[in-house]
């Protein structure tokens, strides 16, 4: 038998439907991309914009499943984008501005982008790699109109091209699977793999989040997400901020201390989300110029590991709580956060430090367990340590055009890569990574890329990149080198190997010399054993 409930499909426009119509007057203030000045809108307005981007899109001929890219930052207009093509069931690439041009047109070909809408600070990115976008038909610039730059792409600026187009366009009316959000990430091996997010998965993964003990915000809220759009879908804030009607302050292009602090300051933020690198930032600025955080309630930060300086000074000097999170782009991407459980309530303050330390527990929709390297489930104890798995609705089960094949096992598993141990309370915490990747500020650096372009240096015989501890950026990479026999190749010669071939962020810091690079049982470099080799290396 079934239920007689309504069949009422979990689109991502009904959520902007509904700040609008209950939220309507609630504003959005972004940190205008080229004057620094704040700009105002609201929720109503807001959605009769998205509209008129998706008038715009159905007129440029952008039909069910065509993918529109965004080179953006977090802004008003890059949410009326998004909805605006999520609305008519298009999806939106968020494509990160951070990766090499190279990379940045395999991605869009990938992805086999039509229409590319983007900031201002990204028009020398999109120039370089215009010669090799293959799909891409149209370039929008979103900016006021005065200050449209001088270009050679014909682009059209994003005012005038919405501007009069109808706001009568239907949302939604699509099957609740339907395909909304693309955002590439970097896979453990080869190319970055695309991770398709439906609508009913942003729509579960917006309720997942909206619980007290994840980011827990409320009408009476101002939200800043500091993490991009272009990573990782926000974590969702921006669609559980207009779901909730909490108040959104939107930074866009200047992330300094001092930006961080004024919209802070001035728009009385209650909770914000980012990665340590930018709270690091941000407390050096507040320490240096010894201000405080009266409006600031909450700051959820993930990404990479929280360091307990950071922790100490936002919960000690500021009162601030610290949610610690983990999650990945492939699960949409929270999966735990650092509400402490009751049993410790009663702790020491230092107990509960320590304990916020760790990446903190699933809500409802992520399910997690540890494994050993058969497979099996092990215990959760607090000890014992394995590869983490997961699942749930707003989890991937394949990444986009099937590539990297299977990634769930026969129970339905997720591997996330990462090494963990699990306590009694389901507490989770990060041991090591099985991936290779290096995370740098929250943002991935390929390894195998750093490595392959070295070995193409005919004095190299192998090398392998691996991430070191680094105070501000969390991770560093570090270039280890097996010279070709005879060979005596220097630093210089072999960071100039990759110069121009990568984003100039990825460059080693360092580069060191070893006799023989370790392999594995497959002839795979032995990461484990360089990690062992280099673990009390500092870098210069
Ligand atoms: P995001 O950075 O938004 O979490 P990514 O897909 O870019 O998403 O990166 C996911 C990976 O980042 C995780 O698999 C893990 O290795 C690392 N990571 C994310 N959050 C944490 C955290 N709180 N502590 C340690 N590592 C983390």
């Amino acid at each position: 038998m079934q239920g007689l409930m309504q069949d009422w499909q979990m689109t991502v426009d009904k959520v902007l439907d509904h700040a609008a119509h209950n939220h309507g007057s609630r504003e959005i203030v972004t940190r205008s991309v080229e004057t620094g000045e704040f700009q105002r809108t609201n929720y109503r307005t807001l959605r009769q914009r998205a509209k008129q981007v998706s008038s715009a899109l159905l007129d440029e001929g952008i039909k069910l499943g065509d993918r529109v890219a965004t080179l953006a930052w977090n802004t008003s207009r890059h949410m009326e984008a998004w909805f605006g093509t999520m609305g008519i069931g298009a999806v939106l690439h968020t494509v990160n501005p951070r990766l090499h041009p190279d990379q940045i047109a395999w991605i869009a070909n990938h992805a086999e982008d039509r229409i590319l809408i983007f900031d201002t600070t990204f028009l020398p990115l999109v120039e370089a790699a215009k010669s090799q976008l293959e799909t891409v038909e149209k370039f929008i610039i979103m900016c006021d109109p005065e200050h449209m730059p001088e270009n050679s792409l014909g682009a059209v600026n994003f005012e005038l091209w919405i501007d009069g187009r109808s706001t009568d366009v239907e949302w939604g009316n699509f099957d609740e699977q339907t395909a909304c959000g693309l955002c590439y990430t970097s896979g453990t091996t080869g190319n970055p793999k695309g991770v398709l997010y439906s609508h009913r998965s942003n729509v579960l993964h917006t309720m997942i989040t909206m619980g007290v003990d994840t980011i827990g915000m409320g009408a009476n809220d101002t939200l800043m997400p500091v993490v991009p759009m272009f990573h990782a879908n926000a974590w969702g804030l921006a669609f559980s901020c207009p779901a909730t009607g909490a108040k959104m302050v939107m930074p866009g292009a200047d992330m300094s201390g001092k930006a961080i602090y004024e919209l802070l300051d001035k728009e009385k933020v209650t909770i914000t989300a980012a990665v340590p690198t930018v709270w690091l930032m941000l407390l050096t600025y507040l320490q240096e110029n010894d201000l405080k955080l009266p409006y600031l309630k909450k700051v959820v930060i993930g990404g990479s590991a929280v360091p307990e300086k950071i922790l100490r000074a936002f919960e000690e000097d500021y009162d601030v709580e610290v949610f610690h999170a983990w999650g990945m782009t492939e699960l949409s991407p929270m999966g735990s956060l650092g509400a402490l459980p009751p049993a410790l309530a009663d702790a020491s303050h230092d107990e509960k430090i320590a304990y916020k330390l760790k990446q903190g527990r699933p809500p409802f929709g992520v399910e997690l367990k540890i494994v050993d390297d058969e497979g099996k489930e092990l215990p959760r104890d607090g000890k014992a340590s394995g590869r983490l798995l997961c699942r749930g609705p707003a989890v991937s089960k394949a990444y986009f055009k099937g590539d990297g094949g299977e990634v769930l096992d026969d129970d339905g598993w997720f591997d996330t890569g990462d090494v963990a141990n699990l306590d009694e309370h389901s507490t989770m915490q990060i041991t090591d990574r099985a991936k290779d990747v290096i995370k740098s500020g929250g943002e991935w650096i390929s390894s195998i890329d750093i490595e392959n372009f070295a070995v193409g240096h005919p004095k190299v015989a192998n090398a392998a990149a691996i991430g070191i501890y680094h105070p501000k950026w969390d991770e560093r990479p570090l270039l280890i080198v097996q010279p070709a026999p005879g060979e005596k190749p220097s630093k210089e010669e072999v960071l100039q190997q990759l110069e121009g071939k990568i984003a100039k962020w990825w460059t080693p810091d360092d580069v060191q010399f070893v006799d023989e690079i370790p392999l594995g049982a497959t002839g795979k470099i032995n990461k484990l054993k360089l990690r062992e080799m280099f673990k009390d290396y500092k870098l210069p």
